[in-house]
């Protein structure tokens, strides 16, 4: 079957195939990857090889720790604020909020100090002529309220539910606070086209969509924001102490770093990240030029914004929603049930759904159309 699943979500074939090859005796050495020492040359060399190729993959210089943590994206929004929020005296952040990712993390700030929001398309709004209902556009960076003495910019640069990416992060000089490092969840489009981590502090992503099976939290950051812990950080969450221990402070996720690397060398088999974009982008002009053409058929976000990852649609008539979604099972097109907070569909055509993919479902919604429109 196809998956389309926001995650976790399908990984390359290749992948899996290497790593089942692989098993029971990595390289010859007799072990699993799950049964080594984190601290064994195995498993160093596993995990270095990993970082070393992410930083090739993005272009990481080494002005940046590359980190391989654990809690997902959730924790991050707790780790994020112990780390950061009392980098600068007052435990004081901003964030930009654009969906229900984003206001999750704001929430989780507030119990470590005061996270104002800087913007939010909480409200309908018109763009381009058009009416937009809210979380389905991205405040305008020249309205944004950051606090100069902000410790960070939090933002969510593809909000998975809604549909909503960021296209560029905003540069510093652009947000009127020079001081103020933005820190980005770029969960659910890591690694989907190329991204200038030179523009953000740092950034982080739960791997179980582009980047590897659940488990591993890829975290990038400025070495200058290292060493500014709130006393009740937990020491494993301590960036300071992961990025001196090269992810190795204490037993890391091994066998999904493992993976993770994986995805990553196949990444550079493919041409690297602009290679992907193309990719990607092909898969998602084709299905967006397929809903904008149906008057069956529509997704709700403000164009210059529409996720190339996440496609969330609506049909006309939501009392064929559960039709739709059992013939598309039938027909082989798995997980395409919209989050229970906006309804409708979400087709999720992360890195490793091929182009196919894209057009067994287009076959399908047409297919729909036609016997039920
Ligand atoms: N942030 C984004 C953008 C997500 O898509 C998700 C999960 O889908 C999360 C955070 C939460 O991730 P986790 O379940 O790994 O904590």
């Amino acid at each position: 079957p196809w998956n389309f699943s926001a995650g976790p979500s399908v990984l390359p074939v290749p992948v899996l195939e290497q790593a089942a090859a692989e098993m029971l005796d990595w390289h010859g050495c007799g072990m699993s990857v799950m049964e080594m020492s984190h601290r064994g040359k195995q498993f160093v060399q596993i995990c270095d090889e990993a970082e070393a190729d992410l930083r090739t993959l993005l272009g990481v210089t080494d002005d940046y720790a590359v980190m391989f943590m654990q809690g997902g994206a959730t924790a991050e929004n707790a780790i994020v604020p112990l780390n950061l929020i009392g980098r600068r005296g007052a435990p004081v952040a901003d964030y930009v909020l654009t969906g229900h990712w984003s206001r999750r993390s704001h929430k989780e700030a507030n119990r470590y100090g005061d996270a104002q929001v800087a913007a939010a398309s909480d409200a309908a709004t018109v763009l381009d002529g058009r009416e937009q209902a809210p979380w389905t556009w991205v405040p305008p960076v020249s309205d944004w309220h950051v606090r100069p003495d902000a410790s960070y910019l939090h933002l969510c640069s593809n909000e998975t539910i809604g549909g909503v990416e960021f296209m560029d992060w905003p540069e510093p000089a652009a947000l009127g606070a020079p001081e103020v490092p933005l820190v980005v969840d770029a969960s659910s489009h890591f690694l989907s086209r190329p991204m200038d981590v030179s523009r953000v502090g740092m950034m982080y992503a739960g791997a179980q969509k582009n980047a590897g099976p659940a488990g591993v939290t890829v975290v990038i950051i400025r070495r200058d924001l290292l060493g500014h812990a709130l006393p009740i950080c937990p020491t494993a969450f301590d960036y300071a102490n992961v990025a001196a221990e090269s992810s190795r402070y204490n037993t890391p996720p091994t066998y999904a770093i493992y993976v993770a690397g994986l995805v990553y060398k196949w990444l550079l088999g493919q041409g690297g990240l602009a290679a992907i974009e193309t990719a990607n982008r092909a898969k998602a002009d084709l299905l967006y030029g397929f809903l904008d053409g149906s008057s069956f058929y529509r997704n709700p976000i403000h164009a210059p914004v529409r996720s190339r990852m996440n496609v969330p649609f609506v049909l006309a008539d939501a009392a064929q929603d559960a039709a739709f979604l059992a013939g598309a099972e039938a027909a082989g097109l798995t997980q395409l049930k919209g989050h229970k907070s906006v309804g409708g569909m979400r087709a999720s055509i992360y890195n490793a759904l091929p182009l196919a993919g894209v057009e067994a479902l287009v076959q399908y919604l047409k297919e729909f159309e036609r016997t039920h429109g």
